[in-house]
């Protein structure tokens, strides 16, 4: 699938109940009237099916926030990449830096995830990021070259692939670096992907932390840059279209 630019989504965390988050999908659903890029929602596992039978119709892609590594079994508490599928998603997040960090998932674990979501036919949006020491330590790109050697499955093809460049000390905190550190650093990361696939300068490039209405405009023009990942603001429809818009999404 080949996915329009500017490619926006947004990852609800956990964030909603039933009623805001089918308001929210709702109005998101009416605003898309012909879409002319990509946008994407990531609910909490409960809200996936709902959310998908609310934006059925509007182009609007739903996906997961995370899957397990398996695809059944005796794993309490998990979600399999088939059950996302099977609820309405056809996209899923992996390696989130509030997982890598929080939940301590290694770049072994996001390659066994990102391996069960390919089988189960779903579009990876793989989350890659430095956090605030290495990048006061000038550590960014080893670490986002060693992330995406872990992460990426040896033989990986471009489609269905996504990359988001999300600073760990970016997120959440309304800290980004400066546009010319985005740039230089997605020129890097699609070099390493162009290096590391066969085809890999095709992947979408997404920027991710702290985007609000007022940079995503500015994040968005920047080469290299295919679209955001959008946390905060992504909870609020107004804010989230704006973003959508301002990078040409109509
Ligand atoms: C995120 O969690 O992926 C994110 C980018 O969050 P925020 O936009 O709130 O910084």
């Amino acid at each position: 699938m080949r996915l329009a630019r500017p490619v926006v989504f947004g990852n609800w965390k956990m964030n909603g109940l039933r009623a805001e988050s089918l308001a929210l999908a709702g109005t998101l659903a009416e605003r898309a009237v012909r879409l002319t890029g990509t946008v994407g929602v990531f609910p909490p596992f409960t809200l996936i099916h709902a959310v998908a039978q609310r934006v059925r119709g509007s182009g609007i892609l739903v996906g997961g926030q995370d899957c397990h590594e398996k695809a059944s079994g005796a794993y309490t508490g998990c979600i399999a990449a088939p059950m996302l599928a099977d609820a309405g998603a056809t996209a899923v997040i992996l390696g989130h830096s509030e997982r890598r960090h929080g939940l301590g998932e290694t770049d072994a674990l996001v390659r066994a995830k990102l391996v069960a979501a390919r089988a189960a036919g779903l579009l990876v949006v793989l989350c890659i990021g430095e956090t605030e020491a290495e990048y006061l330590a000038g550590a960014r790109s080893a670490r986002l070259r060693a992330q995406l050697d872990g992460s990426l499955p040896e033989g990986i093809g471009p489609e269905g692939l996504v990359v988001a460049y999300e600073p760990v000390w970016a997120i959440g905190t309304g800290r980004t670096p400066t546009a010319e550190e985005i740039r230089a650093t997605h020129g890097e990361i699609r070099e390493l992907l162009a290096r590391r696939i066969v085809g890999g300068e095709a992947v979408p490039l997404l920027y991710g932390g702290s985007v609000k209405p007022d940079n995503a405009g500015e994040i968005m023009a920047l080469a290299d840059v295919d679209g955001v990942l959008v946390g905060g603001a992504s909870l609020d429809a107004r804010s989230f279209w704006t973003i959508y818009q301002a990078g040409g999404g109509a």
